[in-house]
């Protein structure tokens, strides 16, 4: 990580010029896009005549043919070979959910839908259409599941399992062999993996088939930070099975209708060609052909991304677990998981999510922490982040005191940030490739700046602007008295990582 630490400033510096000021850690939400990816798009928009895809004119085919060789690029970047999978383009991942699900809701005998705890809304959402749905409360419950002996009655019903590679609330990371043991013990039985969450740091490798998700779900400007772009990775055998067998058929994905006085249509026969309505958003596809250039300039393989993110994260949970008041109250109540670990990334993506406490073991509000957070140029996540079963289980909120929360008036996203003294949401940071240990430096002094010293220190930009100078040698401000309170600042906030970096 040392090594890739000056690297990243530098890139910092030539790419994201425009967060200059701000520590941005929101990369669950969307990570950023580097200038050069803007510009190479714009230079190549400017340059070519892009016309509507699928005529014959020349500009048609210009469109038709960066569709089709960034279609097999993205394939390609995920290990997964054209004989088996087939790459539908969709607006975002919850429209490849929602494709997913209009494929199994169309069946003649309906579908049987399990999901994990720590689905994101938009997965939970699937049960609606469902016959029966399922809930799994934790991994133990799928393996037991997944292991269990079934009846031929429910060997013979279509099911579909759906689990998140990475919780969005806190960065867990989900076993990605479900899949193939379902495939192997689970008659009928569908994956859907949401790696919408685990893409922005996580590598997916797709090279072996037979134990590959069926479907998998994810957002490019998760991955890339632009262009606002989604696909849908089949697994062919599924896709013949179920998807391409929706009722619903859309402009461009028929090879003829018949609608004057009988209703007939014959569909596409490759995957994505009968699922695609309309036109596609072929200038995003254009832009992510740049995109994906960029990124490997810049970054390398994601490998490298996932273990230097990971770092970084690591040293944010150990200062913040370690926080104390004056009282010796801890300051953080961190929602890890007790079986993930930040030296582990098969089980922990670079996401913390916190709580924080007063001295006196009360806590302050998740959007008072956003507020001051803002303040400070800070930009992080807080409230229920589209993670109900998540957040309802490690707040211990069961549906009654949900049920009772919503009557007394709390919903999604506002600022009933406590009822009956407990929390109803949580705060989240989360890194990307670009994160720099600065970042998480300045957040550090922060959370300790705001809420450990009892505000009677000066602005931590000050601070910082302070520390840098007294790093250099010869700095002209060095008088006993600050020697000795920015190190102590230096060894209780930003450690020995300031000083190295
Ligand atoms: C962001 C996210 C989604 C939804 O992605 P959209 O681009 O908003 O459709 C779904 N699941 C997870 C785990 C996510 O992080």
């Amino acid at each position: 990580m040392r090594s890739y630490s000056p690297k990243i400033e530098e890139i910092r510096r030539k790419e994201y010029g425009y967060l200059n000021g701000v520590t941005y850690l929101d990369h669950a939400g969307c990570t950023l896009y580097p200038t050069t990816l803007m510009q190479n798009f714009a230079q190549d928009m400017a340059s070519n005549l892009f016309g509507n895809p699928h005529s014959a004119s020349p500009s048609s085919m210009l469109s038709s043919e960066r569709v089709e060789t960034v279609r097999s690029r993205v394939l390609k970047f995920f290990n997964a070979s054209p004989d088996h999978f087939d790459l539908v383009f969709v607006a975002n991942a919850t429209a490849g959910i929602k494709m997913v699900m209009d494929g199994f809701r169309d069946l003649k005998d309906g579908y049987w839908y399990g999901y994990h705890r720590d689905s994101h809304t938009s997965l939970v959402g699937v049960r609606e259409h469902s016959t029966a749905s399922q809930c799994f409360v934790n991994d133990d419950q799928v393996t037991e599941w997944i292991a269990s002996k079934s009846t031929a009655e429910e060997d013979s019903a279509t099911k579909l399992f759906a689990y998140p590679a990475q919780s969005n609330m806190n960065g867990r990371r989900s076993p990605l062999n479900w899949c193939g043991q379902i495939r192997k013990n689970k008659p009928n039985t569908y994956t859907l993996l949401d790696a919408a969450a685990y893409l922005t740091t996580g590598y997916l490798d797709l090279s072996n088939h037979q134990d590959a998700p069926d479907f998998v779900c994810l957002s490019f400007y998760k991955i890339f930070g632009f262009p606002d772009l989604g696909a849908l990775i089949v697994r062919k055998s599924a896709g013949a099975e179920i998807i391409t067998k929706r009722k619903y058929f859309g402009g461009g994905t028929v090879k003829m209708v018949l609608s004057i006085d009988t209703a007939w249509h014959s569909k596409r026969e490759e995957i994505h060609e009968c699922l695609e309505d309309g036109t596609l958003p072929f200038h995003n596809i254009v832009a992510l052909g740049h995109a994906m250039d960029t990124y490997a300039d810049l970054y390398g393989s994601p490998k490298q991304v996932s273990a230097y993110t990971l770092g970084l994260a690591k040293i944010a949970y150990e200062k913040l677990s370690n926080l104390r008041h004056s009282n010796g109250v801890a300051v953080c109540e961190i929602y890890k998981d007790e079986k993930a670990s930040y030296n582990d990334s098969t089980t922990q993506g670079p996401t913390v999510a916190f709580n924080i406490r007063k001295p006196d073991g009360s806590w302050v509000g998740k959007s008072k922490v956003e507020e001051a957070a803002i303040k400070n140029n800070i930009h992080l996540r807080s409230g229920g982040v589209c993670n109900p079963g998540g957040v309802a289980t490690v707040l211990q909120w069961d549906s009654v005191g949900m049920k009772k929360n919503f009557d007394e008036g709390m919903s999604c996203g506002d600022k009933n940030d406590l009822m009956g003294g407990k929390p109803t949401g949580i705060v989240r940071i989360s890194l990307g490739a670009m994160s720099s240990i600065k970042d998480v430096e300045i957040f550090l002094l922060f959370v300790e700046q705001t809420y450990v010293y009892s505000g009677d220190m000066v602005g931590y930009t000050e601070l910082l602007t302070k520390l840098e100078k007294e790093a250099q040698p010869q700095a002209p401000t060095r008088t006993e008295e600050n020697k000795k309170a920015l190190k102590k600042l230096l060894r209780n906030i930003t450690g020995r990582i300031y000083v190295a970096g």
